[in-house]
């Protein structure tokens, strides 16, 4: 028997605390995650320090259960 689960890879947007390298604060921001990879949704700017968080470090993403 050959069983495939196919499921299909849900993209979605979540709120996730990011590091952000410039003023090394962690702030929230949107990224994107599909399946187990996350990453910040490029063209955002850091709330605090309004530089690029594309280069942030995804510390924490709230998991919908
Ligand atoms: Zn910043």
């Amino acid at each position: 028997m050959n069983q495939i689960a196919n499921k299909p890879i849900e993209i979605r947007t979540a709120m996730a605390k990011v590091y952000c390298p410039i003023c090394t604060h962690t702030v929230e921001v949107a990224v994107r995650t599909d399946g187990r990879r996350a990453k910040v949704a490029s063209g955002q700017k850091c709330p605090r320090c309004a530089g690029s968080i594309d280069a942030g470090v995804i510390m924490h993403i709230p998991q919908a259960a």
